[in-house]
C-alpha cells in the first residue's frame, strides 16, 4: 500500500493541533506519534518522507518485524500492554508509554539495572477505571509515585492514558484531566522529568490536546482504516 495523500493529512492535523493548543491554553508543543499497527513497512517509509520522526506500534513482536526491514531512524514507541517476559526488547524503544501495574514497573527496572540503562517510560493511567483497558487508577498512581522513584533505572517522563471510545465530551475532558493531574503528582512526588502527557488517539486527539496533550497517539486519521 502506498499513502500519498499522508503529507497533506499530517498539515490538516497539525493545523487542527496548532488551533486546539490555542484554545486550551496550557501553551505545550505537540509531537505526532504515527500508529503503524497492521500496516506494512510502506507506512513507515510514508511516515519518514512526509517528516515525521515518532512512531508507535502496540505490539512488540510487530514492532521488532518492522525496526528489521526498515532501518530508518525512527523514535520508536511502545504504546500496548508489555508483558514482563518481553522487557529484554526495551532497548530498542524510545519510549514505553505503558508502564500500568506494579510488577512491570519492578520488572522494567530489573531490566534496565541489568543491562546498565535507564529506561524512558510513562505511567498509564485509567482514569474512569474502564475494566477492559489496563493502567494504574489515579489513587494507586499516588500511592505508589514516592516508591517509584526509588527505582532509578526507570526515568518517568509523565503519564499516558486512553479514554473510553465513544465517551461524550464532559467524560473525555474529565479523562484528559485525570491524566494531568496525575502527572503533577509525580512531579510533587519527585519524578522532576514528568512532563509529558501521551492522550489523544485519532477520534479524540482535539480535546486531548486543548487538556495538555504533548504526545498523540495517530493511527486511522494518518493512514486510513485498519483492516
Ligand atoms: C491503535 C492505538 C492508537 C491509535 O488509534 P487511532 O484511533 O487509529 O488513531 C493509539 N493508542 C493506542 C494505545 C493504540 O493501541
Amino acid at each position: 500500500m502506498s499513502y500519498p495523500d499522508l503529507s497533506d493529512r499530517i498539515r490538516e492535523v497539525r493545523e487542527k493541533i496548532d488551533a486546539a493548543v490555542k484554545r486550551g491554553g496550557h501553551g505545550q508543543s505537540v509531537t505526532i506519534v504515527a500508529v503503524t499497527k497492521t500496516h506494512g513497512p510502506d507506512a513507515l517509509a510514508a511516515a519518514w518522507n512526509a517528516g515525521l520522526r515518532d512512531v508507535g506500534e502496540n505490539r512488540v513482536q510487530e514492532a521488532l518485524d518492522k525496526m528489521d526491514v526498515r532501518p530508518l531512524q525512527l523514535r520508536w514507541h511502545l504504546i500496548g500492554t508489555l508483558q514482563r517476559n518481553k522487557v529484554k526488547h526495551l532497548t530498542r524503544f524510545h519510549l514505553l508509554h505503558s508502564i500500568d501495574r506494579p510488577q512491570l514497573a519492578d520488572a522494567v527496572q530489573a531490566h534496565g539495572a541489568a543491562t546498565d540503562r535507564v529506561v524512558d517510560a510513562l505511567l498509564q493511567v485509567n482514569v474512569v477505571g474502564e475494566e477492559s483497558k489496563g493502567g494504574y487508577d489515579p489513587a494507586a498512581a499516588a500511592a505508589d509515585a514516592s516508591r517509584l522513584t526509588s527505582l532509578k533505572n526507570i526515568r518517568f517522563r509523565g503519564v499516558m492514558t486512553m479514554a473510553p471510545l465513544d465517551a461524550d465530551e464532559p467524560t473525555l475532558r474529565a479523562v484528559f484531566a485525570g491524566a494531568r493531574a496525575t502527572r503533577e503528582t509525580l512531579r510533587a512526588a519527585g519524578h522532576a522529568g514528568a512532563t509529558e502527557l501521551s492522550m489523544g488517539m485519532s477520534g479524540d486527539y482535539e480535546l486531548a490536546v486543548e487538556e495538555g496533550a504533548t504526545l498523540v497517539r495517530l493511527g486511522t486519521v494518518l493512514f486510513g482504516a485498519r483492516t
